[in-house]
């Protein structure tokens, strides 16, 4: 690797000035921070044109690559027109395209769409709506609310209450408020012989047990769909989520899935959730929705929930705001990313694109050192076997040395890279990814 004065004024100058997220900032005297100059499809260079690989789609945001000439475009377009006006008593094209066209992909299941501007401000939009809903319709008792062991949907305080990883929990704990986990259905946890469906069944009981004695003052299930993410990519069956509906619907409950990471076709179908059949009674989207390029999240609710708050009372309204709610550049964004999908047929190309990286990963499968290899949709993850401990970090920097963005959770690797991956990346990515895990001392 070679570093200019450019670069290294760069690296010093933000240990100085920024505050980097998710990092306790005195690991950067010996862990080198990287410079990026710019972008394109699947790399990210410096300002010597040392490449990385974005294996991890800049933290699952990118889906076709960065800076793409068609989203490019419809950025600039819009930038001449309207850059941004406040949402409340105005309204813009974009956000009305975008609100429909979400909508339909929903099969006009969910007809309402609210807005934000991040991951974790969706969830608290879910959770406000949910509890006020209840209130709005006579059960103001319902205030809890139940999401799965590991969960993960944000780093706000509530969207942190209804968390379950324990590094970015625990030491706000004092600061949360109460909620209840179930038992996940990440089949890692199977019991030997038992197949992922069996063993989501299986947990299944369990949230009915839970449903059956709560469901009095349960407002809400959060679910993240088929996987989650930042508990190290747990992976479950879909059955789960076809009892958990049937369970919401038995106990009087809503459904609200996160689909922040899972969504815009990141497992194999555009919203995870429909590879169980059903229909959330409230849908989060951000990362991916605008293609990675600007920061949008929308919460997708039924009508029946909208009419809920539709009053002459002010206080039955749902009266949360973020200054920036329905940003015309970023739904702009979010509404060249759609097209590209129809144009590309991209869930369709992703199948194809899914098959090949699984094939040419072969070999990391099988290696000795690798346990519980998975994948759903364009997300592959496995643990590795290694003796010595500081495994995420050792794993990172040797990744950065062969020209790869990935960063274990613990000891698990994963792969989310952009849908427009070509198999010669899909060769130097899983190529030197086994090469870095036979190194790995056991
Ligand atoms: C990333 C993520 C969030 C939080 O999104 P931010 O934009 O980081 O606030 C919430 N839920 C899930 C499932 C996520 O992956």
């Amino acid at each position: 690797m070679q570093t200019s004065t450019r670069n290294e004024l760069l690296l010093k100058r933000s240990r100085c000035a920024v505050w980097h997220p998710c990092t306790q900032m005195k690991q950067h005297e010996t862990l080198p921070l990287v410079p990026i100059a710019r972008a394109k499809g699947c790399w990210l260079y410096d300002f010597d044109g040392n490449r990385y690989l974005d294996a991890i789609s800049s933290w699952w945001v990118n889906l076709f690559g960065h800076s793409d000439p068609r989203i490019n475009a419809a950025l600039a377009a819009q930038l001449e027109a309207l850059e941004h006006v406040m949402l409340a008593g105005f309204t813009h094209e974009p956000v009305v395209l975008l609100s429909e066209r979400l909508s339909q992909l929903t099969g006009d299941a969910l007809g309402h769409c609210f807005y934000g501007s991040d991951g974790a401000s969706a969830t608290e939009i879910a959770l406000k709506m949910s509890f006020h809903y209840w209130r709005n319709t006579g059960r103001p008792d319902k205030t809890r609310f139940v999401s799965l062991a590991g969960s993960y949907h944000g780093e706000t305080l509530g969207a942190l209450s209804v968390t379950d990883v324990a590094l970015f929990k625990d030491t706000y704990a004092p600061l949360l408020w109460e909620s209840a986990q179930v038992a996940s259905p990440d089949w890692r946890a199977a019991e030997a012989g038992e197949s992922p469906r069996d063993f989501a069944v299986r947990c299944a009981h369990a949230l009915e047990r839970h449903l059956e004695h709560h469901h009095g003052d349960t407002a809400a299930l959060i679910v993240e769909p088929l996987v989650q993410g930042a508990t190290g990519m747990a992976m479950y069956d879909a059955e789960y989520l076809r009892r958990a509906r049937a369970l919401c619907d038995r106990y009087g409950v809503h459904l609200i899935v996160d689909e922040i990471m899972t969504g815009c076709g990141r497992t194999g179908t555009f919203f995870a959730y429909e590879q169980a059949g059903i229909v959330p009674d409230f849908l989060c989207l951000s990362k991916g929705i605008t293609g990675g390029y600007l920061p949008l999240s929308v919460v997708l609710t039924r009508d029946a929930v909208y009419e809920a708050f539709y009053d002459d009372a002010l206080t039955r309204g749902f009266l949360h705001s973020h200054s920036y709610t329905g940003n015309a550049l970023a739904c702009r964004a979010a509404l060249a990313t759609l097209d590209i999908f129809e144009h590309e047929r991209a869930i369709e190309a992703n199948r194809a694109k899914a098959a090949a990286l699984s094939a040419a990963a072969r070999d990391i499968a099988q290696h000795p050192k690798i346990r519980h290899f998975r994948n759903t949709g364009m997300i592959w993850a496995f643990e590795v076997d290694t003796a010595e401990p500081g495994f995420a970090r050792r794993f990172f920097e040797q990744a950065l040395r062969r020209e790869l963005l990935l960063r274990p959770i613990g000891n698990t690797v994963y792969f989310m890279p952009p849908y427009v991956i070509s198999d010669e990346e899909i060769a130097l990515l899983t190529q030197r990814t086994l090469e870095i895990v036979a190194h790995e001392p056991k």
